[in-house]
């Protein structure tokens, strides 16, 4: 491509409605315009991008036997009626209604659609294992878009479902794709970690997330120093707090005691001289709309995940001070679990404190010498908290550390829940109907070029891993007065074209000063240069993006010697 004629608008300033860099530079790299809050225009270089990384995927995803097909993004209500979603999806599902006042969504996900077309095409267990894939752009109403491509509202997502005869037959199924998506990745260039997972809306029972490395990740991963234990903090479980380690401090009666003004944890343990580890911190959650009380230890912070996943429930939010105050009438700072009038959840760690100090759910009042299970019963109590550093892991009790991470892929093992809800069966060979034992697979194509850009950058812009670079070479001719010059980088870009090898030829008029600028701004790994050293000694300059080393060749052997250097690397990457 001639950069001449390309639509590739980059800028020199930084865009202020960016907050992260890959939101920054692919903005300034002109690779996308936002049309709306979340969804954005791929101009040609960023769609250039995606598609690198769908071809990936594609080719790993057929590897691995699965089977690309195309499912419509507009889906019918009835369908997400039947599997039960249509009411616990929430607000990220998009619904309308067609003229004749029929229901429809578009598609977040696809489970519903694929496992109607299961039912109706797969009748025997001869036609099973099947996996299915497709590579399509998928909407959901996301609550707060941000970050560019890293949480769109519409975005590219690889989706795959598997259909299989029993569990075993399943669990095989999702270790291939286990080892497909480790193959993906790498081959993008990316360094990432598989962790234990939730498993959210798509329900199921066993689940692992992929995550890129990078500090502006909005996951939190728990890692073990010791193991290899990985898990998302939404999951990472804590275990039990021993009892009797310590003896029993004697057991004091309640009191209750002025704390005017006093509300934060900090301020109520220096107040009154005990630690934050003797206070129970209240914190109210909109549980499916409804307030509940979560109940941790001063130290510690709710696990909003635990907290869902210990009620059942659906939609689970922080309520800010305003609604509490709306929805309870409560004294905003001052709560404590005796004698709350609403559903309170607590903590295991807090069934296990002794003495505590409580907001006494009266203004500038707080208690001491709280006893749980004595002053206050829970509705239910279990592991809600969120794992901190140092905590131990819960595989080998060794220390485990917390990083930042971006979720790139998802897989699920689904088992029968898709299968049963929508009578979907097969006839097993001793003549029986059995439901699909199901997993499915999600890879966020578009997030994955996001994601590259947050790990691969430096203070000049992109540094794309080769394999999904838009264009592998730049091409700048710094001689455009000079025909001799001309006539040979035309010739390069010919035949590096001829090799195979992806050009973005710089044929415009521009200082050479700019034309590195945007190189490096655009992150395109190999830059050749054909200016003073050629017109001298016939030689053409090789810079490589990631680490500046610069090499000159014979322009005779360019074309050759560049193919060899880009096929030698993708090869490595491709492991
Ligand atoms: P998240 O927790 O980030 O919202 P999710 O659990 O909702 O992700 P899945 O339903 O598992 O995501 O979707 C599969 C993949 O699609 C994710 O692993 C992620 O890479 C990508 N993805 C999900 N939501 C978005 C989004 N809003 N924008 C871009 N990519 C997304
Ligand atoms: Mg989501």
């Amino acid at each position: 491509m001639r950069y001449s004629q390309m639509l590739l608008p980059t800028t020199r300033e930084t865009p202020s409605e960016a907050e992260v860099v890959s939101h920054q530079l692919l903005l300034r790299g002109g690779f996308i315009r936002k049309l709306s809050a979340g969804v954005y225009t791929y101009l040609p270089l960023g769609l250039a991008v995606v598609q690198k990384v769908a071809q990936i995927v594609r080719e790993e995803m057929n590897r691995a036997g699965a089977q690309e097909l195309l499912m419509p993004m507009v889906q019918p209500a009835d369908l997400w009626q039947e599997s039960g979603r249509w009411q616990k999806y929430g607000a990220e599902l998009l619904r309308f209604t067609d003229r004749h006042g029929r229901g429809f969504c578009l598609g977040p996900t696809h489970e519903e659609v694929i496992t109607d077309l299961a039912r109706r095409e797969l009748r025997s267990y001869r036609q099973l294992p099947k996996n299915l894939y497709q590579i399509q752009t998928k909407f959901r109403d996301e609550i707060r878009p941000r970050f560019g491509l890293m949480r769109g509202r519409e975005f590219v997502m690889k989706d795959a479902y598997s259909f299989d005869v029993s569990d075993q037959a399943a669990g095989l199924s999702y270790r291939k794709m286990f080892d497909a998506y480790h193959r993906i990745f790498r081959r993008c260039g990316l360094e990432f970690r598989a962790v234990e997972a939730d498993t959210g809306t798509i329900g199921g029972s066993f689940s692992h997330e992929f995550m890129v490395l990078a500090r502006t990740g909005e996951d939190t991963l728990v890692v073990c120093e010791r193991c290899s234990y990985a898990a998302n903090v939404e999951k990472a479980a804590i275990a039990p707090p021993e009892n009797g380690a310590a003896p029993p401090a004697p057991v004091r009666e309640m009191a209750r005691v002025e704390t005017p003004g006093v509300k934060k944890v900090e301020m109520v343990a220096k107040f009154l001289g005990v630690r934050p580890a003797d206070i129970i911190k209240t914190m109210i959650y909109l549980v499916d709309g409804e307030p509940v009380a979560a109940l941790v230890r001063g130290d510690r912070e709710v696990q909003a995940v635990k907290l869902k996943n210990l009620l059942g429930a659906t939609e689970v939010e922080l309520a800010d001070d305003k609604t509490v105050y709306q929805k309870t009438k409560l004294p905003v700072g001052y709560l404590g679990p005796v004698n709350l009038p609403l559903k309170v959840v607590a903590d295991q760690e807090v069934m296990a404190m002794v003495n505590c100090v409580a907001g006494a759910n009266e203004k500038q009042y707080h208690l001491t010498g709280v006893q749980p299970g004595r002053d206050f019963e829970p509705f239910v109590a279990g592991d809600l908290r969120q794992v901190t550093a140092g905590d131990p892991c819960p595989s080998c009790g060794g220390p485990v550390k917390l990083i930042e991470g971006i979720e790139v892929g998802h897989i699920f093992k689904l088992g029968t829940a898709y299968s049963e809800a929508m009578s979907a069966t097969f006839q097993d060979s001793d003549g029986s109907e059995k439901p699909f034992v199901m997993g499915c697979y999600g890879i966020g194509v578009s997030r994955i070029a996001a994601a590259a850009i947050e790990q691969n950058h430096d203070r000049h812009g992109i540094i794309f891993p080769l394999s999904v670079a838009p264009f592998q070479v730049i091409l700048l001719n710094l001689g455009l007065k000079n025909e001799a010059t001309t006539r040979a980088a035309d010739q390069l870009y010919h035949d590096l074209q001829g090799l195979g090898v992806e050009v973005l030829y710089d044929d415009r008029d521009e200082r050479p000063g700019s034309k590195f600028q945007d190189a490096d701004l655009i992150g395109i790994p190999y830059r050749l240069t054909l200016g003073k050293t050629y017109e001298k000694e016939g030689l053409v300059e090789v810079r490589r993006r990631l680490d500046g080393h610069v090499e000159t060749i014979e322009y005779d052997q360019a074309a050759a010697t560049v193919a060899g250097m880009i096929n030698r690397e993708l090869a490595a990457m491709a492991g």
